[in-house]
């Protein structure tokens, strides 16, 4: 077959819901024209949301700690164990915050910290417990499975009963994070001392054994390869035809701001948008796909809705890390939702579950509050609320 027809078959089965191998996931994401590509990953949107609904959340990233041990190169956000800058917020100050987010019509927090070398599976239980009895109507959907390495391990406990005390304790589904890239060679020059990718894997695929579903992400545009890519990919898909637990997957962008990452570049525009269209064509078995407004910009993510994602994301009432390396842009929920909407596709607030909360078919329908705005915090600017620092 000649390379042009043998991507067109590709495109043409992976739009039609028929499975691509990773090696022509790798054909159609280095060689494959955008348009045909984006049209292929569109296809399977409108096949998957004929309803045209495109859906954002409302929720807070509320980091409880910058200390962590684990020194990730690509981390702007961490300090060291003892560091001058370390902070860690105390209950009261998480639950002030929680508050906050509630009120502005929040549906979940995202409570994400370092690997703090005191913070075993007691600490994490009584924060979530906490949260969970004071905003019973916030979804917890947290920590990542680099968390819960580290907390079994401070605790000496199995990564079976740190789940298993941190979901009784409240922990609703585990955030993607720390998925970075997967593949060994990537994952080690950028995170020497992070557990490695097949382990990060066998972490989710507990977690889903015992019911607890999370999402998947990636980080793209530290040095990686394309196969690498594409091999991130490939490991995911994996653990999904065996367990069916990640709800959605969430590629974006390394930030190369502040960190110890020197010489590194960007994934670009058009590489982020290419990997969007490729995920879509191959993640047969995950239902959704989202975009990265935070990282790409605005008009990129607007443009990922045309190649075959189906949520924007969160406004973010609150983001620490990925801002701390440089990600700078901003919205707010009447921009997010005008987003959308000026896509030609009919915004719905969601739940963690994916749940249509409000779906807004006309203008008319649409929220007016001008509080729900996304903030960010630098490392130049000392969090409030600080309570210790170690
Ligand atoms: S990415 Fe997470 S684990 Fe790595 S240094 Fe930053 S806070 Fe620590």
């Amino acid at each position: 077959m000649s390379g042009d027809r043998e991507i067109d078959e590709i495109l043409q089965r992976g739009a039609d819901g028929g499975r691509i191998t990773p090696e022509e996931a790798l054909l159609i994401y280095t060689d494959a024209p955008l348009h045909p590509l984006g049209e292929a990953a569109d296809a399977v949107r409108r096949r998957r949301y004929p309803d045209g609904i495109v859906t954002y959340l409302i929720d807070r990233n509320i980091n409880y700690t910058n200390v962590c041990v684990t020194a990730c190169k690509f981390c702007a956000f961490y300090r060291a164990p003892k560091h001058a800058e370390g902070w860690s917020h105390d209950l009261d100050e998480i639950l002030r915050r929680c508050g906050e987010a509630a009120d502005l019509g929040a549906t979940q927090v995202m409570l994400q910290g370092g690997h703090h070398p005191d913070y075993g599976v007691q600490y994490y239980e009584q924060l979530f417990s906490a949260v969970k009895a004071a905003f019973p109507q916030l979804a917890i959907h947290s920590i990542g499975p680099s968390e819960i390495l580290h907390m079994a391990k401070v605790s000496g406990v199995s990564i079976e009963e740190a789940i298993r005390r941190i979901t009784a304790a409240g922990l609703d589904s585990i955030a993607g994070a720390g998925a970075e890239m997967l593949p060994d060679r990537p994952r080690r020059a950028i995170a020497p001392l992070k557990e490695s990718g097949q382990r990060w894997l066998e972490v989710m695929e507990i977690a889903h054994r015992m019911g607890v579903e999370s999402t998947a992400t990636m980080m793209m545009g530290t040095g990686e390869t394309h196969a690498e890519r594409i091999a991130h990919l490939a490991m995911i898909r994996d653990v999904q035809d065996r367990t069916g637990g990640f709800r959605a997957f969430i590629p974006w962008t390394y930030q190369p701001e502040n960190n110890h990452l020197k010489g590194r570049t960007q994934a670009t525009t058009m590489e982020y948008l290419r990997m969007v269209a490729t995920s879509r064509l191959f993640f047969d078995n995950v239902a959704h796909l989202q975009s990265s407004w935070l990282t790409t910009g605005k008009d990129v993510g607007q443009l990922s809705l045309h190649m075959g994602v189906d949520d924007l994301g969160s406004i973010m009432l609150e983001e620490n890390v990925i801002s701390s390396a440089g990600a700078r842009h901003r919205s707010k929920l009447t921009e997010l939702i005008w987003m959308i909407r000026s896509a030609d596709r009919i915004p719905a607030q969601r739940d963690t579950l994916y749940r249509h909360l409000r779906v807004h078919r006309t203008p008319a329908d649409d929220p007016t509050d001008e509080r729900v705005v996304s903030h960010f915090s630098s490392i130049a600017i000392a969090p409030s609320g600080v309570a210790a620092t170690r």
